[in-house]
């Protein structure tokens, strides 16, 4: 009996192997945990550079930080929010060891060109899949897989908000690499090779076995839930196609769109203004986000604030993400679609 509440942990960890088709996943405590877990797993050392996005949430380049690693931003496309794969390779040094692309909003980053870039030098790839789990990929061979299952390693996370969401915290870091997948284990479990025999110095990262045993079954309805997401996106898609002054999204090449996020660009008219219009109106539109990494304090002494980004800035001044999520009624919908006609028309 006492050993049960591990076999739950233990059967999701199968489940999700089968469902990603990767070889191992290794579940910890929640995703920035993964992203941590998952550069300490590389061998990195104090002063390495990783290239990754700064238009992304703050936990992908934080982890970096926290290691001593600094993170050298790239921009994104402005089309799809992922990394510009063509703006990588002027940012390589001769301590550039890892690119970590984020699959932001819910839809891939162009991994058939950073495979191919981090191959030629010899670079690791660790995908943060926390905002696209249960994406599609396709190879430039034909071949489809799962986004976080192409890199090195990919890192998701199940905290309540995700598409693939528990009820409280939880993360997971896959690869199809064995001897990754041994040291990645073992970090997560301070640094244990057997029963209180610690090799490497590590971390205390488990999956909850309650979180365990709701992500089983959720699991199982994962991608009836990333279909009903898109079904939002396509309604908004047409509502929102007769107004100029929104830019719905754009969708990536070779990847499907689990849509974690619904975001529009705002043009010409003021983003924030929109934004507190809607609160007003209880719609609880969100800015995804803020503040980019390059620009947040935290990085003041890596001089990231120097680093110029105008896509990124731009992109931070324009977007807004409206609600979206699998239980969505068409009052809702018809709700939120009305009051951002109202706002536009309030201002032509
Ligand atoms: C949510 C998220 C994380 C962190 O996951 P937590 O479980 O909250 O630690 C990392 N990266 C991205 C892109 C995320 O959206």
């Amino acid at each position: 009996m006492y050993i049960y509440p591990f076999l739950l942990v233990a059967a999701f960890q199968k489940e999700l192997e089968n469902y990603l088709e990767v070889k191992h996943v290794i579940p910890c405590a929640n995703g920035t945990d993964a992203l941590q877990i998952a550069l300490m797993a590389l061998g990195l050392k104090p002063g390495d550079e990783i290239i990754t996005p700064s238009f992304t949430y703050i936990a992908t380049t934080e982890v970096m930080a926290l290691l001593g690693l600094k993170p050298v931003f790239v921009e994104v496309n402005p089309d799809t929010y992922c990394i510009d794969a063509s703006k990588i390779e002027a940012a390589i040094t001769e301590n550039t060891k890892a690119i970590v692309p984020v699959h932001l909003y819910g839809q891939a980053a162009p991994m058939n060109e950073i495979m191919e870039i981090a191959k030629k030098h010899n670079l690791f790839v660790i995908e943060d899949n926390a905002q696209a789990i249960g994406c599609d990929y396709t190879l430039s061979n034909g071949e489809t897989v799962k986004t976080g299952t192409i890199g090195t390693i990919g890192c998701t996370s199940f905290f309540p908000s995700k598409n693939l969401g528990c009820y409280g915290d939880g993360g997971a870091i896959f690869t199809n690499d064995s001897e990754l997948a041994v040291k990645i284990k073992m970090i997560s479990n301070h640094g244990q090779s057997k029963k209180y025999y610690h090799d490497v110095v590590g971390c205390n990262s488990r999956l909850d076995s309650v979180q365990a045993a709701i992500l089983r079954i959720k699991l199982r309805n994962l991608d009836t839930y990333n279909a009903s997401r898109n079904e939002v996106a396509n309604y908004y898609d047409q509502f929102f196609a007769q107004f100029p002054q929104l830019k719905t999204p754009v969708r990536a090449e070779n990847s499907t769109h689990v849509f974690h996020q619904y975001t529009l660009q705002v043009e010409g008219l003021n983003r924030d203004e929109m934004n507190k219009f809607l609160e007003e109106r209880g719609v609880p539109s969100m800015i995804y986000y803020p503040v980019p990494a390059h620009r947040q304090k935290m990085f003041e002494s890596f001089g990231s604030s120097s680093t110029v980004l105008p896509i990124t800035d731009w992109l931070t001044e324009r977007v807004i993400s409206l609600p979206i999520h699998t239980e969505m009624k068409q009052e809702h919908l018809d709700i939120i679609c009305n009051s951002v006609a109202e706002f536009i028309k309030s201002k032509n």
